[in-house]
């Protein structure tokens, strides 16, 4: 199937991109990495007068140590991230995540500012978002502006940003020394989207959690900070039994997505198992 007629825009720089969206409005879409709006769009899902296409803007392309965080530019592609020695040692939840991202093709066109603005419940960097409390910045006719992973996923492919705003950059706190992460997944078969996906991040002191952060996808409409986890691991000692108790608690009060591959009791039951595996990687235990 082929997508209805638009007219492509290859604007120069963000400030053309924005400058493009304001003119066009709502006949306009953003164009990075093509792979959730171009599947959708010859579905005839999603339709658009005017694809502006940022995808090449060397402007939004970078991984760069800034401050305390690691910024990276909104169309760097999951390849870049899941390969960056950087990322490796400063963020390597994010690698770890952009890594088991659909295949390598999907990873070498696919964008972390795509994911993010696209939203799908199932995708994987959003788990890992919420548990490092990343920033997501955001550039618009009225000027810049940082959004908090945890106001920044609303609903069914639906988040904070404004329609005439671009993601510019992610900028992802270093991860402390004395902590360790994780992102484990049951992905769909076919897609290898999550089913379930769990990210979570450790920190100890000594034996003991000093805190934890356990970000889910997959489970509903948005992904999800899990507080019930949390607070029950959050200054225990850190073994088995605490895990198991704390993961025991994945996903409490949250209302189920369900399709034919995976029922509520189903994706309950995997929430359990993958926060298990998750806090068990990130503790170390
Ligand atoms: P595009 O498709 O170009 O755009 C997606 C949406 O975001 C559009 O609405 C666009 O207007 C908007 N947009 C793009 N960039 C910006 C920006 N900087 N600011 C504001 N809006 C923007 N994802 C997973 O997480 N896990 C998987 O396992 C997985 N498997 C996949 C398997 C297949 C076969 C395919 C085709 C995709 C899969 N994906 C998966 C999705 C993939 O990661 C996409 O690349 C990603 O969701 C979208 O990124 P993109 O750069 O391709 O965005």
């Amino acid at each position: 199937m082929s997508t209805a007629a638009f007219d492509y825009h290859r604007p120069a720089s963000i400030d053309e991109a924005i400058q493009l969206l304001q003119q066009h409005g709502e006949d306009a879409k953003l164009l990075a990495g093509g792979h959730s709006l171009v599947p959708a769009m010859k579905l005839r899902l999603a339709t658009t007068a005017n694809l502006i296409d940022i995808g090449h803007l060397d402007a939004l392309k970078y991984i760069r140590e800034d401050g305390n965080a690691l910024a990276i530019g909104a169309a760097t592609t999951h390849w870049e991230i899941e390969s960056s020695d950087l990322v490796k040692e400063k963020a390597p939840l994010l690698a770890q995540t952009a890594a088991v991202i659909g295949d390598l093709q999907v990873r070498n066109k696919g964008t972390i500012g795509g994911s993010l603005a696209h939203a799908d419940p199932a995708a994987d960097y959003p788990a890992a978002i919420l548990a490092t409390e990343a920033q997501i910045c955001a550039r618009g006719a009225d000027g810049e502006r940082t959004i908090n992973a945890a106001d920044y996923f609303v609903d069914l492919y639906l988040t904070s940003l404004q329609a005439d705003e671009i993601i510019t950059e992610i900028r992802v706190p270093l991860q402390a020394a004395n902590a360790g992460s994780a992102y484990v997944k049951f992905p769909h078969p076919a897609s290898r989207f999550a089913v379930v996906g769990c990210a979570a991040v450790v920190t100890r002191d000594g034996d003991t959690c000093q805190d934890v952060k356990v970000g889910f996808t997959g489970i509903a409409n948005a992904a999800f900070r899990d507080a019930g986890v949390e607070d029950e691991l959050r200054g225990k000692v850190v073994n088995e039994t605490s895990i198991a108790a704390a993961a025991a608690k994945a996903a409490e009060g949250v209302e189920f997505l369900s399709d034919a591959f995976a029922g509520e009791d189903y994706r309950r039951h995997l929430a359990q198992v993958f926060a298990k595996r998750a806090l068990l990687q990130a503790a170390g235990v």
